[in-house]
């Protein structure tokens, strides 16, 4: 880099939680949008990032929209401001660019709770099955699966598949338990997974919640641990279904604008609040658990992407032929049903 840095580039801590020493006000935000412009970078920032971070980045979505948009920007790098195999399926499918992520410490509970062997070893126990894995893995994950889904096509996806062929489906336990209501599959294998970010969001809160707030209505995004619990109890009867609604990122910010309701329950990572209040600042968006805050996302601090953005770091790599195979897994989502949004 040839131009001077911004004062605040020599105030970054490096500490166990992550990247911190850095105020995210009009300076810093100045000098990020300086340099992204310097490294010829697009900053892209999930849904569940903080607020200041969704506020610099020049797209804000789901994982899969952003890997989508990673891939036809014009932009040779991407800094990918989410969790790590989100980062991974952007470098997935646009494997000429290059991909950072500001902190490649920010894991995933879900992802991280089938590894690339223990998978292979399940396959092994059922040499006939098709794999079927949620976005929410690594890439030698989805390099070992038959098909990737979001929560919003999982169902689809697995009605596709021959009644007779058994279906291993991983990790996420929660989804498992809802394809499985709602497709009647007898055959079908389901990986004992879960986000342990978003296990606090039980049936008995979520209903007590909902019955503290009759008027209200109940926003669920399906793609994270905690909404796919969420989705799993409203199909379960817990919350009245009238007043649930389902909905991918876009679906809820168009819902937000558009609800009578003067107060909205939103059962998943608190990070949407931010995007939610700012559709429609005249509605009462309250978190069924405000706790639900992921502490990996939350890892991607002002401090982090700095550095990132000063040092070219941490860059994601993909071997390639894992990319390939994780590419046509991710490759056949698309194709099946909606997938909606991805995490
Ligand atoms: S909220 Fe849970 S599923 Fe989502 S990124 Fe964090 S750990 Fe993973």
């Amino acid at each position: 880099m040839t131009s001077t840095l911004w004062a605040g580039a020599g105030q970054i801590v490096d500490g166990p939680g992550g990247y911190t020493g850095v105020e995210a006000g009009p300076e810093w935000a100045a000098e990020v949008r300086r340099l992204a412009k310097e490294r010829n970078a697009t900053i892209l920032a999930h849904n569940y990032q903080l607020p200041e971070i969704q506020d610099v980045a020049d797209h804000v979505g789901d994982s899969l929209a952003l890997s989508r948009i990673a891939a036809e920007a014009e932009e040779g790098t991407i800094v990918f401001c989410g969790v790590h195999f989100m980062a991974e399926t952007a470098k997935i499918l646009s494997p000429e660019k290059t991909v950072l992520i500001p902190d490649e410490r920010a894991g995933c509970s879900l992802a991280d709770s089938i590894t690339a062997d223990q998978l292979r070893e399940w396959k092994a126990e059922h040499p006939e099955a098709l794999v079927v894995s949620y976005v929410n893995t690594t890439a030698e994950v989805k390099g070992l699966t038959d098909i990737c889904c979001t929560s919003s096509n999982a169902v689809d996806v697995v009605a596709s598949i021959d009644p007779d062929r058994e279906v291993l489906f991983l990790p996420d336990q929660f989804l498992g338990a809802h394809v499985k209501r709602v497709t009647g599959r007898e055959n079908m294998h389901i990986w004992a997974g879960e986000c342990h970010v978003h296990a606090g969001i039980n049936g008995d809160e979520l209903t007590a919640k909902a019955k503290s707030h009759p008027d209200a209505e109940l926003f669920v995004h399906p793609e994270c641990g905690c909404a796919t619990s969420a989705l799993y109890l409203a199909g379960e009867g817990f919350v009245p279904e009238d007043k649930v609604k389902i909905l991918s990122t876009g679906g809820m910010l168009d819902a937000a604008r558009e609800t009578g309701a003067k107060q909205v329950l939103v059962a998943t990572e608190v990070g949407m609040l931010h995007q939610l209040r700012k559709a429609a600042p005249g509605v009462d968006f309250q978190a069924v658990n405000d706790r639900a805050s992921c502490p990996y996302m939350k890892m991607i601090t002002a401090a982090a992407l700095l550095r990132c953005l000063v040092e070219g770091k941490d860059e994601v790599h993909v071997a390639p032929d894992v990319a390939e195979r994780a590419r046509k897994s991710v490759q056949r989502m698309i194709e099946i049903g909606n997938p909606g949004g991805g995490e």
